[in-house]
């Protein structure tokens, strides 16, 4: 008889998880506690507007391909990709900014036109940008986080010293011109640190950003949720909605069953890819492997507070995405991780999917999306929120020049309670653990639970870490260790 798994979410991690599963000979049963799948990735249809909740950037692409390679498969069976041209734009002043081409010949350009020299520095940086890439997208991180021995190669010996600098000082010491280093900056954010503590060795999200590009998959990321919730129905994974788990049973040491919507159920494997806090908490206390002290101390990625807004026109000056980097990015981080509050003046990002994906508003209209990131944990309320939106369509009208103000439809919003409610998520975290030295690889909380036998996590905050292809890598490295482990 097939060996019976029951995995606890459906975001990407669960879903990857579910269809190496399937593909290994067990019966999977997906539990999601929404009425729709996805997870951070659902999405929002109002008024003939669509928009991503959560994540709005597609890249490593490679990465992508890998799984669907994984199941003979490839994204393009399932949904289609745009590489976007511009990849980017981002504001530092009225009128002022800078765009971010999809090619690297075209960038050295552009950085060579704001610093004198910075070209070639610029393409040396991304030499071992790429060859970083190399070593952690294309094997590193496709190890299980047992053993500190995995990190050890003959690749990272001779890098050993970028796992103990930071990226931020790298940059600095090559680049002068404060645009340049928040641009380079920047991919770092998605692995959810201040640049300056984040290792050298991060530098592989350079060559993600400006070697490889960004995409844009029609209809929106969420297109990828629903391909691969069509591979794994195909595989013969049953997925259930409005199902809310309730305590995960363990009978002498062994996880045995879920308690689904009051009703127990018996499993062979439990698996859990919600956050991996809550997981741990539809455990009796003795079973749990991180204590409130553990969790408390950890570095958090940002949560964030974001408006999805149907505008009645087209929004003019700026691309698909556009981040404001007009004021200080060391005052906001200090915000959001030494002291945690509310940013006086926040960076913010917006997307507007409808500017390259037709579907995504009505013709004449356009969809967007408003990003401020915060710390976890911060008070949340409907006036916080409503100030924010406030702060943001100012500066947004100011810097762009237009008005907009009054060409909004409708707007809704999410912050901290929304990611608590919806996701049972730790302080209303948005991206999981972040990949600090000390959360990276072998030192992130473990996919295989250290005190109950044939209970497995999955997920941002597992390993490897937050983003999506992360999400996905982390599905298939839980599987390969259940397999394993049988
Ligand atoms: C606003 C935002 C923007 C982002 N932008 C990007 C981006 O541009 N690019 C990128 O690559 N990444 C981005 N990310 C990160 C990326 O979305 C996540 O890392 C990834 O989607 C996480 O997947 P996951 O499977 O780990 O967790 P989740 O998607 O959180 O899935 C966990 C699931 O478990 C369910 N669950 C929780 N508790 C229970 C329970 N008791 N019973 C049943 N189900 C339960 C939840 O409802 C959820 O569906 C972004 C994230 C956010 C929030």
């Amino acid at each position: 008889m097939k060996k019976q798994v029951r995995i606890i979410g459906s975001g990407f991690s669960s879903l990857a998880a579910s269809c190496y599963l399937a593909q290994l000979g067990y019966e999977v049963n997906v539990y999601e506690k929404n009425d729709t799948i996805g997870g951070r990735a659902r999405q929002l249809k109002r008024d003939g507007f669509t928009f991503d909740i959560g994540p709005t950037w597609y890249w490593m692409p490679d990465v992508f391909e890998r799984f669907f390679a994984d199941f003979g498969k490839k994204p393009s069976d399932y949904y289609e990709l745009i590489k976007l041209a511009p990849a980017y734009q981002v504001y530092f002043g009225i009128n002022e900014f800078v765009t971010i081409a999809d090619n690297l010949p075209e960038i050295v350009k552009t950085f060579e036109k704001i610093e004198v020299g910075s070209g070639q520095k610029l393409a040396s940086f991304m030499n071992e940008a790429q060859s970083n890439y190399n070593i952690a997208i294309k094997d590193l991180v496709y190890r299980p986080g047992v053993s500190p021995l995995e990190l050890v190669t003959l690749e990272t010996a001779k890098k050993v010293n970028q796992f103990f600098g930071n990226i931020s000082k790298d940059i600095r010491r090559k680049f002068k011109n404060t645009k340049l280093i928040q641009i380079l900056e920047f991919p770092v954010l998605f692995l959810g640190a201040k640049p300056s503590d984040t290792p050298s060795f991060y530098s592989f999200m350079n060559y993600a950003d400006f070697g490889l590009g960004t995409w844009h998959p029609k209809n929106g990321m969420y297109s990828v949720i629903l391909a691969i919730e069509q591979l794994a129905l195909e595989l013969g994974v049953t997925i259930h909605t409005n199902a809310n788990i309730e305590k995960i049973e363990v009978t002498n040491g062994t996880a045995t069953g879920l308690v689904v919507n009051g009703t127990s159920i018996k499993g062979d494997i439990i698996l859990s890819g919600a956050d991996y806090h809550h997981s741990e908490r539809l455990l009796d206390e003795k079973y749990r492997a991180y204590s409130e002290k553990y969790w408390e101390k950890s570095t958090f990625a940002p949560s964030s507070l974001l408006f999805y807004v149907g505008f009645d026109k087209k929004i003019e000056q700026v691309e698909h995405h556009t981040l404001f980097f007009d004021v200080d990015f060391d005052v906001h981080a200090s915000a959001i991780y030494d002291d945690p509050r509310w940013p006086e003046e926040p960076l913010f990002y917006a997307s507007f999917p409808s500017k390259t994906d037709g579907n995504s508003a009505p013709e004449g209209k356009e969809a967007g999306i408003f990003l401020i990131p915060l710390a976890p944990g911060l008070h949340d309320i409907p006036e916080l929120r409503e100030e924010y939106f406030e702060k943001i369509i100012s500066r947004f009208e100011r810097l762009t020049q237009q008005s907009v103000r009054n060409s909004i439809i409708f707007k809704e919003s999410f912050c901290v309670n929304d990611f608590i409610n919806d996701y049972n998520s730790y302080k209303g975290n948005a991206y999981g653990l972040a990949n600090t030295l000390l959360q990276t690889a072998f030192l992130r909380p473990k996919l295989k639970s250290k005190k109950v036998k044939n209970l497995f996590f999955t997920g941002q905050l597992t390993v490897p870490g937050p983003g999506v292809p992360p999400a996905l890598i982390s599905g298939k490295l839980v599987s390969e260790l259940i397999e394993k482990n049988k």
